[in-house]
């Protein structure tokens, strides 16, 4: 598989502008984690990459959990007595409390205020909230617009239902030449929150659309589901296939100017945590790394003890950290197009580490091979990486007992997997090295 570096300049740079505009288009859409703008969400997902939309009807279960009703809603405002709508839905969805129930009728202000959520901190901003699991209505508001309703009673209007249905999910499979899998999994059920989590909707569909035309040792799922219940239910239907998961990242909150984080997989010693500590270590950039927790993401349920999967979360700044987190700040004004496309190369990077980090044999591991009759040494005059590389030769030749991958060499050595890879393939066209596993099959 071509390195990142072999990915189309033109592509890569406008990568960044390519999720953007797609965080754009779907940034209006009202989600949830049921419903018909999560379905909205996943055909306009669809017309870029072929994913499979699966359909799960509420009342089914997935272990400890049961897929709930399915909500929609068609409009909810709260109307002063002159008619105008002071608090509506038609100009922002977070207005609504996510899952609310469907209500109608004139309340007190007093009972108004019971069913208002605010954020005293940030007065200007509207939170995000959600009820999914209790049944409530609501409304979200700035503290300031709270503060100047004054009227001794409102109109309230939730139209709005939540009855049998289903739970949407999308799976994008991309085969390779194996069936262990490498896993990337988003969640998809916020409304109109851009880097939490349309940054991570958008990454995830660039990078399977990227690797459809890839000829890749791995085989790649990408998962478009809503967070929590969706991983779930996905776990749920597919326990036999859990095992070919090799590999598995949870992308999230990717386009805020932040720095990127990594949160390691329960396991914390995988080899996924390995190679995303790899890139950001040699990336030059300032980088933070988390241990796991049992919050966050969908990590939580890929790393459930029952599971324990190799699943890892590259994000940038992680959630609840930045003061935009779950409120109407988190809009098209604080992601980034170079924000998106430098955690787009990151995922790339770790991508082309898992790809090729085999295990070599040195063919003549008894004293160094002599380089210099075979053009190997001191052929790279000029070249400002000479020294590099040259030392990438010594390190494979030296470290390819069949024992360690070309990750061990970068560990080790502190040289980037990209040049110990381009470095073996030499000392393979010289005979001097050979693939582990095509050793021992001779
Ligand atoms: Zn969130």
């Amino acid at each position: 598989m071509n390195s990142p570096g072999h990915v189309g300049d033109l592509l890569l740079s406008n990568s960044g502008i390519w999720m953007y505009r797609f965080i754009e288009e779907l940034y209006p859409i009202c989600r949830s984690i049921t419903g018909e703008g999560t379905r909205e969400t996943l055909r306009r997902i669809a017309l870029h990459v072929p994913i499979e939309i699966h359909e799960v009807p509420s009342g089914t279960k997935a272990f400890d959990w049961t897929v709930p009703k399915e909500w929609n809603v068609r409009d909810a405002y709260v109307r002063n007595k002159a008619g105008d709508r002071v608090i509506d839905f038609r100009k922002s969805n977070l207005h609504l409390l996510n899952y609310s129930i469907p209500f109608r009728g004139k309340v007190s202000l007093e009972t108004l205020r019971e069913h208002l959520f605010t954020l005293p901190g940030q007065s200007e901003l509207i939170p995000y909230r959600t009820s999914y699991y209790k049944e409530n209505w609501g409304f979200c508001v700035s503290q300031c617009l709270a503060e100047a309703l004054q009227e001794p009673e409102y109109d309230v209007c939730i139209d709005a239902d939540l009855k049998d249905g289903s739970l949407t999910y999308g799976e994008c499979f991309v085969p390779g030449n194996t069936d262990q899998e490498v896993l990337f999994s988003c969640h998809i059920c916020h409304p109109s929150l851009c880097n939490d989590n349309l940054s991570g909707i958008a990454l995830t569909t660039w990078l399977a659309r990227y690797l459809q035309k890839k000829n890749s040792r791995f085989s790649y799922r990408f998962l478009f589901v809503p967070g929590t219940i969706g991983a779930i239910v996905w776990l749920s239907r597919n326990e036999d296939l859990v095992s070919k998961i090799r590999h598995g990242l949870v992308v999230a909150c990717v386009g805020d100017p932040g720095k990127p984080t990594y949160k390691k997989s329960r396991r914390g010693d995988a080899e996924i945590d390995r190679a995303v500590l790899h890139v950001l270590r040699t990336s030059g950039s300032q980088f933070t790394v988390r241990e796991f927790t049992p919050y966050g993401y969908d990590e939580r349920q890929y790393c459930s003890p029952g599971f324990d999967l190799p699943v890892g979360s590259l994000t940038r700044t992680p959630h609840g950290e930045y003061p935009e987190y779950h409120t109407s700040a988190d809009n098209l004004g604080l992601v980034r197009s170079e924000s998106l496309s430098d955690s787009l190369s990151l995922y790339l990077e770790v991508i082309d580490i898992l790809e090729s980090n085999s295990t070599y044999m040195n063919l003549y591991p008894k004293c160094e091979p002599q380089l210099g009759k075979r053009g190997l040494y001191r052929i790279l005059g000029g070249d400002p990486n000479a020294g590099e590389r040259e030392m990438a030769l010594l390190w494979i030749l030296n470290m390819s007992d069949g024992k360690h991958s070309l990750l061990d060499i970068g560990e080790r050595s502190g040289l980037t997997v990209g040049c110990l890879r381009e470095m073996a393939d030499l000392l393979m066209e010289h005979g001097l090295l050979a693939k582990s596993d095509l050793v021992r099959a001779r």
